[in-house]
């Protein structure tokens, strides 16, 4: 079956579909965008995706192409034209097509992009053994906070973390404490058995699988603290995990080649993940 994409309301064969090379996505990322798992054909956790991209746009006042009931139409005709039941549905807005001049452009559309692809995920083998992360500086731009399209340094630390055999970097602020990783958030239990991610101010992206599973903690028993914390807390942590859309709980179990705690994912991760696949496998079969 071909693949369809969504491009300023046309739905196009893939290998078609584009945009104008003057458009402010291609020439300068201006654009937000966002990453929705699909499971069992139900968009997971869909209004908390809307929500955080309005945010995106309303940071970088990009105009929405059209309401949140048009767009759910969009999302869910991609997904039925491309026969999606698991996988993750891409888009992306961006301020549209203009001559290439950095102020914003007057009575520009903003162009609307909507992709589907069936899922990728983690290899079971990575669930089950964990996953290595290495360390990096953060050289991203200050708002992080903002879904915007401009990854470079997030892809050059990833590029960098496959060439060193790791799954992911995870980004260390000036003062030596990660932020996030460069497409998931970042989570230690120490010790002490508390459940540690960095506060979602300006310095990481309010990852919508971060929320969900802040939602679960209480329920699990579990005490959250969400502050920053430092590569070497890392290291001495009893377990480490990220968190995403295509990986959902996803336990790490080596940074910059050391193990953490005994190297095996832990009991705590082994439950988040666990609770985490019920709250996604709730909504599949509520559709
Ligand atoms: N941080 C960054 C920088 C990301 O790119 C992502 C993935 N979009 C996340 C965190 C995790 O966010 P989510 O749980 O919404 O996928």
């Amino acid at each position: 079956m071909s693949r369809i994409a969504y491009v300023n309301g046309r739905y196009l064969p893939h290998k078609r579909a584009s945009v104008h090379v003057e458009d402010r996505g291609f020439q300068f990322a201006d654009a937000a965008y966002e990453v929705i798992a699909v499971r069992g054909s139900a968009l997971i956790d869909e209004d908390l995706h809307l929500k955080r991209l309005h945010r995106s746009l309303g940071e970088l006042r990009i105009a929405a192409p059209m309401g949140d009931a048009s767009l759910k139409s969009v999302f869910r005709e991609v997904l039925r034209r491309n026969a999606i039941v698991d996988g993750a549905l891409y888009l992306q807005i961006s301020r549209g097509q203009a001559p290439r001049d950095f102020p914003f452009p007057q009575g520009v559309a903003p162009t609307l992009v909507v992709t589907a692809q069936r899922k990728r995920g983690p290899l079971a083998k990575q669930v089950e053994e964990g996953v290595g992360v290495i360390t990096l500086p953060d050289i991203r731009w200050r708002r992080p906070d903002i879904k915007s399209v401009s990854l470079l340094p997030n892809l050059l630390a990833k590029q960098q973390a496959k060439e060193a055999g790791a799954f992911e970097a995870w980004l260390v602020d000036r003062d030596g404490n990660v932020t996030e990783g460069t497409s998931s958030n970042a989570w230690i239990v120490t010790a002490a058995g508390e459940v540690v991610t960095r506060q979602a101010d300006t310095s990481i992206l309010n990852g919508i699988t971060r929320l969900g599973l802040i939602g679960l903690l209480a329920r699990e028993g579990l005490k959250l603290v969400e502050r920053p914390f430092s590569v070497a807390e890392v290291k001495a942590a009893r377990e480490a995990f990220l968190t995403s859309s295509n990986n959902f709980v996803l336990p790490v179990v080596s940074v910059d080649g050391a193990a953490i705690g005994n190297g095996y994912p832990g009991s705590v991760v082994r439950r988040l993940r666990q609770a985490y696949e019920g709250h996604v496998a709730a909504q599949g079969a509520a559709q």
